[in-house]
């Protein structure tokens, strides 16, 4: 959490105040988002968050810049290229909001790391590439009672749902297994509406405004224009929420 400041009284906001008022815009100022990959999901997530006056946003990605991630990755541009990406968006985003304190974490997420990055946020995107960190940073979102926006994306289609530990069931629930991972094919654009959708989510859930995408799964195709929700139930026999008391 950041020191107050008055922050959300700044012109900078004045074509949102009138959606979320100055209270909502107070929790933006005031909440901690923890961004789980700084690539094609996480560029429109951490830049929209930044840009709506969220005070503090933790970024953490490992890996450094290559060109093929151009396509999509606008926190980075050519000349950072083989520069690390969690500090390549700690630049792009102090750029564009210079009163948000950026977190950068050239890391890796496994079970260690995931644990104390999540003590510090209230909430988690998911902007990862691969399962296994998915499943690893979803457990320790849910151990400390976190919600995690779950977001993924192939080709022109994507992906999402906001779990939200206790109401929701858990991405185990909705993915048995661990799909498997693998350089995939995807237009920026893709990438551009689902990670939107989960700066969306997290704004939603830090003023209490509208309606979460919860107990469903968002499936959006780009090709055909459609959307739609499939129900998530929770699984009789999930290992996750077995063990978890649910
Ligand atoms: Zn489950």
């Amino acid at each position: 959490m950041k020191g107050e400041k008055p922050l959300y009284k700044s012109s900078r906001f004045e074509r949102q105040l009138p959606l979320i008022g100055s209270e909502g815009q107070k929790k933006l100022e005031n909440s901690t988002v923890l961004i789980a990959g700084a690539g094609g999901l996480g560029s429109p997530a951490a830049t929209y968050l930044a840009l709506a006056g969220v005070g503090e946003i933790i970024i953490v990605d490992d890996d450094n810049i290559q060109e093929s991630n151009l396509n999509r990755q606008f926190l980075h541009s050519a000349a950072s290229v083989g520069r690390r990406k969690a500090y390549s968006a700690e630049s792009t985003l102090h750029e564009l909001a210079p009163d948000a304190s950026i977190i950068a974490h050239p890391i890796r997420i496994d079970r260690t790391s995931a644990r104390q990055l999540v003590r510090d946020a209230d909430i988690v995107i998911d902007a990862l590439d691969n399962y296994e960190t998915r499943f690893i940073l979803h457990d320790s979102a849910w151990a400390v009672g976190i919600p995690y926006i779950h977001g993924a994306i192939e080709g022109f289609s994507g992906q999402l749902t906001s779990i939200i530990p206790g109401k929701s069931p858990c991405l185990s629930c909705l993915i048995p297994g661990t799909p498997p991972g693998g350089k995939i094919p995807v237009i920026g654009a893709t990438a551009g509406v689902i990670g939107s959708m989960q700066a969306m989510e997290v704004i939603k859930f830090l003023t209490g405004t509208g309606t979460m995408i919860t107990g469903r799964l968002l499936i959006w195709d780009g090709l055909s224009g459609r959307s739609e929700y499939l129900k998530i139930g929770r699984r009789k026999n999930c290992h996750f929420c077995s063990d978890h008391g649910e």
